[in-house]
């Protein structure tokens, strides 16, 4: 994977790619292709597959504050290593030489887990080493946004190893990934020098946390969640993002996001408090993990009734709604098309109001036309 401007991640041909080869990317990749297949017993338009769906935080008061919102996602994973289910993870940390980027981590140790918390808006490729993961002994957890956790899925039917060695993939809900020029602007906007920054981290220690710059001389600098996202970061999220289908992680086990609460104009707050997680079982094992984890006191969990996600995530609500006019304006335009299976597109462009899925279609039939899309 390459760095390209301004600032995303793309694959590089490296070598010769034979026809198999070709076929198993054209298979895989998620930017070609994501299909969801379920059997579980709620299948919704907006939301996907679910066998449980809540809200809930670790239990653990340190952890939980440390992640991004309730510490699900590292509680899960530290149960999951801790009673033996897996022998490492798989997961994203700061990159240590560039430190508002990512690189991929196996995590082996609670602390390890509790040093990889909290959202990273950066590019990452935790696929990239797929193969050193499963050269490694052991069984591994996988934490990914939704689309690598599909690509992961969609590997599985071609390669046997992955059901063998990875029990458990855990996704968040995603809004997109920005450019690195973006996580720079965010340092510019603290007048903050890239060589004077020794961490960076984009939010936890908190709910939502702040984007905190720690400087080389050991003084901080931050700016609040709603600033270095709703300012900054959201305006840089990459084309495939805005055309994503599955936002919300379908193929995951479980899937985590934040349980927002909604302000009085009836938009989620940003307010700080104590982390709360919303928490979609997708798949059987998923729903028995978070079953064990309960009972094993590390996580509490509230049942959500799933009208009530649409408050919490009003953005990937709508971003579904209007797919189907992206992929028909892209259409429209000549540009390729990805093919999408399973996430019952047509059921929830039905719940958008048809002057809005008539202006997203003509908007970006416009832009991709003038080229700014
Ligand atoms: C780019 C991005 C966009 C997001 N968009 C939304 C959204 O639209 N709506 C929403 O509700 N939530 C979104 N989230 C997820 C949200 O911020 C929380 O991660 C989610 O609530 C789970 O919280 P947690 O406390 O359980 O996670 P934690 O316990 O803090 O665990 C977070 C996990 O995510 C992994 N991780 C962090 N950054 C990355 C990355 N860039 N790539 C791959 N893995 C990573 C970490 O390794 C860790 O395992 C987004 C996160 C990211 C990184």
């Amino acid at each position: 994977m390459a760095m390209v401007a301004p600032g995303y991640l793309r694959p590089q041909e490296s070598g010769p790619v034979s026809a198999e080869q070709d076929r198993a990317i054209a298979a895989a990749c998620p930017g070609l292709t994501v299909k969801i297949t379920t059997t579980a017993p709620i299948d919704d338009p907006l939301w996907g597959p679910a066998y449980f769906i809540g809200t809930g935080f670790a239990t653990d008061q340190r952890l939980r504050h440390q992640a991004s919102s309730g510490g699900v996602i590292s509680v899960l994973l530290v149960h999951a290593l801790e009673t033996g289910l897996v022998d490492f993870v798989v997961q994203t940390a700061a990159d240590p030489l560039v430190p508002t980027g990512n690189h991929t981590v196996v995590s082996t140790s609670y602390e390890d887990i509790f040093n990889a918390a909290g959202s990273r808006y950066a590019t990452s490729a935790p696929l990239a080493g797929l193969e050193d993961w499963l050269a490694r002994p052991g069984r591994f957890a996988f934490v990914g946004k939704p689309c690598d956790v599909s690509a992961l899925r969609a590997r599985a039917a071609a390669d046997p190893r992955i059901a063998e060695k990875v029990p458990l993939m855990l996704a968040f809900f995603c809004a997109g990934i920005p450019s690195a020029a973006g996580n720079g602007r965010i340092l510019d906007r603290l007048g903050v020098k890239r060589e004077d920054v020794a961490s960076f981290r984009y939010r936890g220690d908190g709910w939502p946390g702040f984007a905190t710059a720690t400087l080389k001389d050991g003084t901080t600098c931050r700016m609040s969640y709603a600033d270095s996202w709703g300012q900054i970061l959201s305006k840089e999220v990459q084309f495939r993002c805005k055309i994503c289908p599955d936002a919300v992680g379908g193929s995951a086990d479980i899937a985590c996001a934040d349980a927002w609460y909604g302000d009085d104009r009836g938009y989620p707050s940003f307010e700080e408090q104590d982390g709360r997680s919303l928490v979609m079982a997708r798949t059987g094992i998923g729903a028995a993990l978070l079953k064990e984890a309960r009972a094993a006191g590390r996580l509490e969990t509230t049942p959500l009734d799933i009208g009530e996600i649409i408050k919490m995530q009003p953005h990937q609500a709508r971003r579904k709604r209007q797919i189907l006019s992206r992929l028909a304006a892209m259409a429209v335009a000549g540009r390729p098309v990805p093919r999408y299976r399973g996430m019952k597109l047509w059921a929830a462009a039905a719940r958008e109001n048809p002057l809005d899925q008539a202006r997203s279609f003509v908007g970006l039939v416009r832009r991709l036309i003038q080229g700014r899309a």
